[in-house]
């Protein structure tokens, strides 16, 4: 199904990979207890967490058009790529990403900047598809856009230990060889209706992208938040986290900047549809359905 959000003189579409339950609660959040867990089972299910304590997660792209432009934030899994140490991503081949995108009226060729707000498996697949054994660029025309300590991290523990690391090898590598890479500062302004916001903390460089103008904008959040169970604790890390500290202060920054604000977070793994307003809770945040 098609989803399409209208955000001033912006369109923002959601790609959609994959929806459902991913992984384990107490396992994805570490610090979290048991009795917080139980104190708000009550909420969040059945749609943020299964029956088993499972996450209910989205994969999924977001396809920014303006008049100028067309950007595609965040490349989800992708086809063909080993992933030895998660299962249900290892060598996918599916066409539903590629049919959804046919289904907002997109093709490959209308891509002209691919941003990721970040350099982790699950938004670098597409990035790059399989051409005659090779990873070529999967957006012909795309130039992609990447926050400079993000990529010499990331190149840095690719040279280390390539095995920790597939994604560099045939999903980003690929890119910068192919001399499409536009490196950036996580805080670049990109023009006057699309700017990227620093939010570290998840990885080294992480970042977030505000569409639009002040009373008609959005953010798109990436992996500055996966549940919003991290709204109203902030200070839950991931287990993926590189600085987990310092992504709770990102949370605080980004939530204490837009509570009670009409901008709309776009998330990347919220399950559908996936956006949300910040209100205050507490002494923090609650996102909820618009
Ligand atoms: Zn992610």
């Amino acid at each position: 199904m098609p989803a399409t959000i209208e955000i001033g003189s912006a369109t923002i579409h959601r790609i959609v990979e994959q929806e459902g339950p991913f992984f384990d609660a107490m396992q994805f959040f570490p610090t979290i207890t048991r009795e917080l867990l139980d104190e708000n089972r009550g909420w969040l299910q059945p749609r943020f967490l299964d029956a088993r304590d499972q996450l209910m997660l989205c994969i999924q792209s977001y396809v920014v058009r303006t008049a100028h432009h067309t950007i595609m934030i965040d490349t989800c899994v992708g086809n063909h790529k080993p992933r030895p140490t998660r299962s249900f991503w290892n060598m996918m081949n599916s066409d539903r990403y590629e049919k959804n995108l046919a289904a907002s009226g997109l093709g490959v060729n209308d891509i002209d900047f691919v941003m990721c707000t970040h350099l982790h498996t699950d938004h670098v697949g597409w990035n790059t598809r399989l051409e005659n054994g090779r990873w070529v660029p999967t957006f012909p025309k795309a130039r992609y856009v990447f926050a400079d300590r993000e990529l010499s991290y990331w190149t840095e523990r690719q040279k280390d230990d390539p095995t920790a690391c597939p994604w560099v090898t045939d999903s980003v590598l690929p890119i910068v060889a192919a001399n499409r890479v536009d490196i950036v500062k996580s805080a670049h302004a990109f023009n006057d209706l699309v700017t990227l916001i620093p939010t570290p903390g998840h990885t080294i460089d992480h970042y977030s992208v505000q569409v639009g103008k002040p009373g008609a904008d959005a953010v798109i959040t990436g992996d500055m938040i996966h549940s919003p169970l991290q709204a109203r604790y902030p200070e839950l890390g991931m287990m993926s986290d590189y600085d987990a500290g310092q992504a709770a202060k990102s949370r605080r920054q980004l939530f204490g900047r837009f509570c009670d604000t009409s901008t709309l977070m776009c998330t990347a793994h919220f399950p559908s549809p996936s956006t949300a307003r910040v209100v205050r809770w507490q002494d923090a945040f609650d996102l909820i359905d618009v």
